[in-house]
Parts: C-alpha cells; structure tokens; sequence
C-alpha cells in the first residue's frame, strides 16, 4: 500500500492537514506519538470556535472529523525514522515501514526546562510563554516577565505588550546579562519594575506559583510567570538532517511549504517562533494544499489517477 500522504503528529498543524488531503481524496496516513506539547495546559485558548477546550478535546474532536473521510486513516504510533526519495518515502514504525508518496511533517518542538527548582512542575500551569493563551484569566494579577538571554533583544516588546494586561509587572533578567541603560529607562517609564538578581527558585502550592525567590532570599509575589525557553526540534527531524533556519527551525519554501528534501513538507511549531493552535492549523492547511497541488498534477500526468 502506497499512501498519497502521511502526516507526522497529530497536534493542530497535523489533524488540520488531513482534514484538508481527506477533502481532496488523497489516501493520507496520519501518525501521532503523543505527548502533545501543550500536555500540562488544562484548555485551549484563542482559537475562534474552540476558546476555552480541553486539549485532548480538542484532539478528539478533530479525529472524529477525519472519520467522516474513508481515505484518511489515523493511527497512534511512533515515526521511528523517514528514508527514500519523493514519490517513494519509508517510515519505519514499530509494527513495520508504511510507504508514501508525500510526506508532511507536524512534530512541534520540545520545550526545554530551565534548570530553576519548581521550573518544570509549573511549566503550562503558571509558567507560560504565550500571553494570548493565559493573559486574560490572569489579568490585573502580579506578574513575572523571565528574560532568557537569546530573547534578550525582545525584551521591551514582550514587556511593553504585557503592560497591557497588569500593571503589576516585573521583568527578570536572573543576573544573566546586562541591559542598556535606555532599556532600564524605558521600563521605569512605563511603570513595569527591573530586577537583575540571579532566581533561586520559584515557589508555590501544588500548580499555583506565590513567589519568586532571589539570590538574596527575597520574595517577589508572583501568581504568573512568562517565559520563552529554548527549544529543540525532536529526535526525528535532527535525525532527517533538513536545513534549519539560524534559530532552529525548519526551513522552508514560504509559498510550497516544501522543506530543503523535495517531497518532505512542513507546518507548525517546527518552523516557527509565532506558535499557537490556530497559526499551527493555518499552516498545516496551507501545507496540505501545496502538497495536494503538486502531487495532483504529477498523478493526473502520469495518469496514476
Ligand atoms: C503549556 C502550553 C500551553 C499552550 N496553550 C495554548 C493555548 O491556550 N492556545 C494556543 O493557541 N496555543 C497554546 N500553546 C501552543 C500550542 O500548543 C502549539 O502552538 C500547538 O500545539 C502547535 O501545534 P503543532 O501541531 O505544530 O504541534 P503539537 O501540538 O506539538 O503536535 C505535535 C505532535 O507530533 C507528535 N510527534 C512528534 N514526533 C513524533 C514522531 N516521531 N512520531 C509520531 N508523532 C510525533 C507529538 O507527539 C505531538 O502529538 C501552548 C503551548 C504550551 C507549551
């Protein structure tokens, strides 16, 4: 059995490019190996339609609308690895290599823990990296802005844009770098405080965050922390050896969605800092039509169709 298609990951990217191959009655294998990246977040927001749904929700509900298409089949498995040439790809997966004429890649990124203690169990419960998700349920609340130094060069827009949900607002460089002075003025000006001191920890109860503790062992009340961690691209894609762009994500054809191997498309996480559920879905729908475009015409030319 030859798939038109098969799709890697099953986040929003993904299920949004089957719906789009199944519409277009492409044979399309989507292969999800769980854990989605948003795994500690309790709902989704931001998504016109779906403000405010529980992930995995989120997930069934877009499984049980690809059932409506006979030619899209899902199934929960591990891509172990991706060889061949366009028009002949292998995946290997646990239970035996399936075979595609196209692939699509949708694995997201992994996000990277700050080796801060409490970091990692408040990660998506008051730890976050995207206003527009969590802003509006924490607004007018005490919040904390953690700059890593690779972000340091957004820091004004970040803090700046933030203002505008609280005024309460702290911006830490956790003793990592140094800031212009212009940078600290602007700051002060805006209301938002500065502190430079290296972060001991991060306390709180259970998922709720109460503080940040400094070196001096101050306490900063804090009930929200944003921050962007860095980020690798899973086992997969490094091992695929695709070009990447000078952050690390994939690199590709702005237009076709095409990836620097021909044949191998992608949309999501995995090509871009502008993440959301939403620019995932966007994506993976626009990948799904280039791909579609140019394997219709090369099947309708070869009149295997
Ligand atoms: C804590 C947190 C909260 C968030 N909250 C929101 C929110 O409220 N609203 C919003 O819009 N965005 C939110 N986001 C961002 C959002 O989750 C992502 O932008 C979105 O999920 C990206 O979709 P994707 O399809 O590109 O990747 P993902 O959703 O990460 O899906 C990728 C899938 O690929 C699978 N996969 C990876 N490798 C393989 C492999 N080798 N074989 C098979 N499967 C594989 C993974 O298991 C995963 O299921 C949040 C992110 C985080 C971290």
């Amino acid at each position: 059995m030859m798939y038109d298609a098969i799709i890697v990951g099953g986040g929003p990217a993904g299920l949004s490019a089957a719906l789009a191959l199944g519409r277009a009655r492409k044979h399309v294998l989507l292969l999800d190996g769980g854990p989605r990246r948003n795994m500690a977040a309790l709902k989704v927001h931001n998504f016109v339609t779906r403000d405010g749904v529980a992930p995995d929700e989120f997930r069934r509900i877009g499984r049980e609308q690809l059932a409506h298409y006979p030619k899209v089949e899902v199934r929960d498995a591990i891509v172990e690895s991706i060889s061949g040439v366009c028009g002949a790809f292998q995946v290997a997966l646990a239970a035996g290599p399936v075979n595609a004429r196209r692939i699509l890649l949708c694995t997201g990124m992994v996000d990277e823990m700050l080796p801060i203690p409490g970091f990692a169990q408040l990660w998506g419960h008051a730890i976050y990296q995207c206003p527009y998700c969590h802003a509006w349920e924490l607004q007018d609340r005490a919040w904390g802005y953690l700059v890593h130094p690779a972000h340091a060069h957004m820091l004004l827009t970040f803090a700046l844009q933030a203002r505008g949900w609280t005024s309460d607002l702290t911006v830490y460089t956790n003793n990592a770098f140094d800031l212009p002075a212009e940078t600290s003025r602007v700051l002060e000006e805006a209301g938002i405080r500065l502190e430079t001191a290296a972060l001991t920890r991060v306390v709180g109860t259970g998922h709720q965050l109460e503080s940040i503790e400094l070196a001096s062992g101050e306490r900063v009340a804090c009930v929200a922390l944003f921050v962007h961690p860095p980020q690798h691209q899973t086992r997969l894609i490094q091992a695929l050896g695709l070009a990447l762009d000078d952050q690390g994500y994939v690199s590709f054809d702005p237009m076709k969605r095409e990836t620097s191997v021909r044949g191998i498309y992608a949309a999501g996480d995995l090509t871009t800092r502008m993440q959301g559920a939403i620019h995932a879905a966007a994506a993976g729908a626009h990948a799904a039509a280039m791909l579609n475009a140019e394997l219709t015409s090369e099947m309708i030319l070869k009149r295997t169709v």
